[in-house]
């Protein structure tokens, strides 16, 4: 099977680096295990949140000189800070092109509510969830939050709480309808994606907007839980518009409905554009020529080699498997690459939890370029992207969607330039 480019890993860089060489006319395939990060998402992009010291960053654009200049070895000092802004424009373009409505722009982080209704800043949010511009208020005095009964995984309690120090008051209420009971009967089944799934029926939505209408009282704005908008991207306005009022999703715990959306619409566009996705598929190994990686095998394909001019591996962390740890080292499985980890196993960890941890920063070693190290050499066409790649912590500096996008796109630039 031969192709421009193999790109192995499915996930947000692993489709963003397809979709701007689709877009170019570049023949490519993503090969991919299974669930990416996408699927356990906040659906928010952070870009940059903090510096390694853990000075906040306000202004992603402004500082990710100090950033550079703090922890040089961070991929986003492998594009330098002129690239760093141009990338994020074209990833913001692209997702809206892809169909990911975003609200939020690169010079100004703004602020996400997290599942514990407490406020923290980001890049990009979707745009059916609740951001506002103030890190301490929310726009509202009187909220509704709404919640399915049974559904475990939204605390309502906690975030009416966290509402109130901020002076907003929260109504509770929680609803039941008969189709809901079908998921009830085991309470395992009581999952965001599977009361999504109802809810992509407009009868059931319908339902709901009558029982909004009815119980939201004086409530300026009505909060749910993430837990529409699986199959369509207008639910949300929708309800504003039959209900009258503001209304906003929150992120639940995992798996993420918006993630999961978002994943569905990446690949839907990268395919649109002629990307060919094999999905539930995992490369095992490559052949190599000299610098240069001339064969690819998967698991589904044996023997059959899949061929291709540039190779990008985009597997993600230790999450996706990326990079597997043993009690002795860190591999990365695929290609056996170099990678950066410390060599005593008590440097690999901090006790203190809420500390950085310093395994977050390990990952595969590249030159300037992205291009794979092996052995201490560049390979000439296998490149890196996201999550696996050395350097960063995504925790700490709030930066893990903005590495995976921004690498990917480099990455996707050099290829082209070829
Ligand atoms: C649980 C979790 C939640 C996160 N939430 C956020 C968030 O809300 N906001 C944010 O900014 N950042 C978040 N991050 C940071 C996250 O790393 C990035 O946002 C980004 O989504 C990572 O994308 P990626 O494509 O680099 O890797 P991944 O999303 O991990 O995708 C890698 C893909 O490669 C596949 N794969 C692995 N090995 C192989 C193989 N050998 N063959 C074929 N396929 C393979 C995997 O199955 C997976 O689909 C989160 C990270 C995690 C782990």
């Amino acid at each position: 099977m031969k192709f421009d480019t193999i790109i192995v890993g499915g996930g947000l860089a692993g489709l963003l680096c397809g979709i701007r060489l689709s877009k170019e006319g570049q023949r490519c395939v993503v090969i991919s295990a299974g669930q990416s990060a996408l699927h356990f998402s906040s659906g928010s992009f952070d870009l940059l949140n903090a510096l390694p010291d853990g000075t906040p960053v306000r202004n992603p654009l402004a500082g990710v000189e100090e950033l550079i200049r703090q922890q040089p070895l961070h991929p986003y000092a492998k594009l330098g800070k002129e690239k760093f802004g141009e990338l994020a424009v074209l990833a913001r373009e692209l997702l809206l092109e892809a169909g990911i409505a975003v609200k939020g722009e690169e010079k100004a982080n703004h602020y996400r509510v997290t599942p514990m209704g407490n406020l923290k800043p980001t890049w990009l949010t979707l745009k059916d969830l609740l951001a506002c511009e103030s890190d301490s208020h929310l726009p509202w005095k009187k909220i509704a939050i709404f919640n399915v009964l049974g559904f475990l995984d939204f605390y309502t309690q906690f975030i009416a709480d966290e509402f109130r120090k901020m002076g907003t008051e929260s109504s509770i209420h929680s609803f039941n309808f008969p189709v809901l009971e079908c998921i009830r009967k085991n309470p395992t089944e009581m999952r965001s994606t599977n009361i999504a799934r109802l809810f992509d029926k407009q009868e059931n939505l319908e339902e709901l907007i009558r029982l909004l209408k009815t119980e939201s009282g004086e409530a300026e704005a009505i909060i749910l839980p993430a837990i529409v908008g699986l199959g369509q991207d207008d639910v949300v306005e929708q309800l504003q518009e039959k209900v009258g009022k503001t209304i906003c999703l929150l992120p639940t715990l995992p798996p993420s409905v918006p993630g999961i959306h978002t994943q569905q619409q990446l690949r839907k566009y990268f395919q649109h554009l002629g990307g060919v996705y094999m999905l539930g598929d995992t490369v095992l190994r490559a052949e190599k020529e000299g610098r240069k990686v001339v064969r690819v095998y998967s698991y589904n394909h044996g023997d059959i080699p899949f061929v291709g001019k540039n190779v990008v591996l985009a597997t993600g962390s230790f999450f996706s498997q990326g990079l597997i740890a043993t009690s002795e080292r860190i591999y990365e499985p695929v290609f056996d690459l170099d990678v950066s980890f410390s060599k005593d196993r008590e440097q690999w960890y901090n006790l203190d939890l809420f500390a950085a941890q310093p395994y977050q920063t390990f990952g595969v070693k590249t030159d300037d370029s992205f291009r794979a190290m092996y052995r201490g050499q560049a390979f000439e066409n296998l490149y890196v992207a996201g999550a696996v790649l050395e350097g960063f912590n995504a925790m700490k500096e709030g930066c893990g969607a903005g590495v995976s996008v921004l690498s990917a796109l480099s990455v996707a630039e050099r290829i082209l330039s070829k």
